[in-house]
């Protein structure tokens, strides 16, 4: 089962995607921690996007597709993808729609998170102290926030009109939005364990 988990920054989509991959033994598609990875390992991609990161902006399509298109044509994954943070852009979607076409995959899943701006900024700041990244600093919040509005909510309105979007209210406990994500899929699949 694939499922995109989308969102605002600071919605919970990690740590629910998480949640998911425990669950369904799938894995997590975060592209945000696959270029966090490419700064940590100080790669040529790394030295690229560390300021782009920094400054809450997006890092380029192209650089984003290629690290994507690896997990999707992985077979060992085939069918087990929890995506957190892709896409973004409706150019990102359009692109995991043909990769998922072309790998004989399709998306059983959109996740919508909803949270308001001014929990989405008490909870990065919380994060902040607990993981310490670099980009979780009260003026890129409002950057990496102005930036969700901006470009990765048209992705949304395009994702609402699928059949299998579904929203879930992100501003409650943990426990209580997994819960209602297991409702969700309880609802449509019956090998959810
Ligand atoms: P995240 O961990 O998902 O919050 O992502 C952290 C940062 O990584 C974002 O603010 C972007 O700079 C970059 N990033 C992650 N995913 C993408 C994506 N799909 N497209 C462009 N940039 C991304």
């Amino acid at each position: 089962m694939n499922i995109i988990i989308f969102g605002p920054p600071g919605a919970g989509k990690g740590t629910q995607a998480k949640y998911l991959v425990k669950k369904l033994n799938n894995f997590q598609v975060s592209t945000g921690d696959m270029l966090r990875d490419e700064i940590n390992k100080e790669t040529e991609i790394g030295k690229k996007i560390i300021n782009i990161m920094n400054d809450g902006k997006f890092v380029d399509d192209e650089i984003v597709n290629t690290l994507l298109e690896k997990v999707i044509f992985d077979k060992s994954k085939k069918n087990k993808l929890i995506f957190d943070g892709y896409p973004r852009t409706i150019e990102q979607a359009k692109n995991l729609e043909n990769l998922l076409e072309r790998s004989g995959q399709k998306l059983n899943y959109i996740l919508f998170l909803n949270v308001q701006k001014d929990s989405i900024i008490k909870r990065i700041e919380k994060r902040r102290i607990l993981e310490e990244r670099s980009d979780d600093d009260a003026n890129t919040i409002l950057k990496r926030y102005d930036t969700y509005m901006e470009i990765t909510k048209p992705v949304l309105d395009y994702y609402s009109r699928n059949p299998n979007y579904h929203e879930v209210d992100g501003s409650q406990e943990i426990k209580e939005i997994s819960s209602k994500i297991e409702q969700i899929i309880k609802e449509w699949d019956i090998d959810f364990k």
